[in-house]
């Protein structure tokens, strides 16, 4: 889950990295009042979950409240590559005399956290990685060792700092990684951290923010998330993972229930050639009635539904249990909706016979191919 640019300044604010004065507006009247608050000049920064944001014309420095009006007005009705601006961050202008880079993210062949510096921060971040490669040094951690302070002075002098800049860039440095490592991000990055002309907060900023934290770590983390993911995370999938079961909502209208990844994979594209699935759904191991009542009452929460597949092996999974649960859920609910089930393996004769007590069409073949070619006849696709 990627975060809001200002969520992620509170965040180093939090862990005591120099951030800017700010404040969020979700319209030009706050802002202007957050303006007033600040002093003049202050930056508009739409907040946008997208990369290159300045270059997309959404950083903009205005000198006085009619240009404020007249720029916050504009931002708030543009789109920054295709998203729409909700909210702009109003931050204090720094007066810039260099701009690094500082960033850590997870290094895909090493599996370890890498963390990477360059004199050359700014927009042109991925330009620099190009053509002045030199200009970037990195340092692989161990995890489970940390990264200290000694280590990001051995970095930070490797791009030329020295003196009081070294050291306050590595505690800096420090601070970014407390932060990557406490929320289990994938990426948290400072682009740029500027070098001010003046003394003030000791001569550094940091006046933008990365952090990207991984799903599956989601719920281990108690800073102010809760609200963030409410705001995030599909309302199905949440109900997925609380149930315990693999659900992404996808934007057709055939729901899919079923008993392996694999078979949910071959299930969804057989669909594809013809209809749109609605959702993916893997019930994982462990089927039991009361974990495919609540499969049903998931896919069923999906608007326009049109019909329903549920592809299911039992191995030692007592499907004939899952077979309950999807015609109690049928019974107490009248469904009328075509379903189809192909369902095989221990207890199938049962579990077919359950399910033709609930009006559900089973197909005996062990063919996913013929279970969603029976879909497409009853609704009328074929
Ligand atoms: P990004 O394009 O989404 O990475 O947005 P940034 O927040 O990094 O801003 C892009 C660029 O705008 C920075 O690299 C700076 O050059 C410039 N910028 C942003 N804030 C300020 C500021 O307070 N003062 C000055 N002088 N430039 C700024
Ligand atoms: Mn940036």
């Amino acid at each position: 889950m990627r975060l809001y640019e200002y969520e992620g300044i509170d965040i180093f604010e939090s862990v005591g990295i120099p951030v800017p004065r700010r404040g969020v507006a979700e319209s030009t009247e706050d802002a202007l009042l957050i303006a007033g608050e600040i002093g003049y000049p202050v930056v508009l920064k739409a907040q946008v979950l997208v990369g290159g944001r300045g270059l997309a014309g959404g950083v903009k420095t205005v000198e006085t409240p009619d240009e404020l009006e007249e720029i916050s007005g504009n931002l708030f009705s543009a789109e920054i590559k295709g998203l729409p601006v909700r909210k702009l961050m109003v931050c204090e202008k720094a007066d810039i005399l260099r701009e690094l880079y500082m960033g850590i993210t997870v290094d895909g062949f090493s599996g370890k956290p890498v963390v990477v510096v360059s004199t050359e921060g700014g927009v042109h971040i991925e330009e620099t990685a190009r053509t002045s490669p030199d200009k970037i040094a990195s340092f692989y951690c161990d995890p489970a060792f940390g990264f200290y302070p000694y280590q990001a002075r051995m970095l930070l002098r490797h791009i030329g700092l020295s003196e009081r800049l070294l050291t306050f860039c590595a505690d800096v440095l420090v601070r970014l990684y407390r932060v990557f490592s406490q929320f289990e991000a994938l990426i948290a990055e400072i682009n740029p951290m500027v070098i001010l002309k003046t003394g003030y907060q000791g001569g550094l900023l940091a006046i933008d923010s990365v952090i990207e934290i991984d799903n599956s770590a989601l719920s281990r983390i108690q800073y102010p998330l809760p609200q963030m993911i409410d705001r995030i995370e599909n309302p199905l999938e949440r109900k997925g993972r609380e149930i315990g079961v693999t659900y992404v909502d996808l934007g057709g209208d055939i729901g899919i229930i079923a008993s392996g990844a694999g078979l949910g994979m071959a299930t969804m594209d057989i669909i594809g050639q013809r209809l749109r699935p609605a959702n993916f759904l893997e019930t994982g191991g462990g089927i039991t009635e009361e974990l495919l009542y609540k499969c049903m009452e998931l896919v069923m929460m999906k608007v326009n539904l049109r019909a329903i597949i549920i592809n299911i092996y039992g191995g030692i999974n007592p499907i004939h249990e899952g077979a309950r649960g999807v015609v109690r859920y049928i019974k107490e609910h009248n469904v009328t909706l075509p379903i189809v089930a192909k369902a095989l393996g221990n207890h199938q004769e049962e579990t077919w016979e359950i399910f033709r007590s609930g009006g559900v069409h089973v197909v005996t073949e062990a063919s996913t191919e013929k279970a969603v070619n029976r879909l497409f006849e009853l609704v009328g696709e074929q």
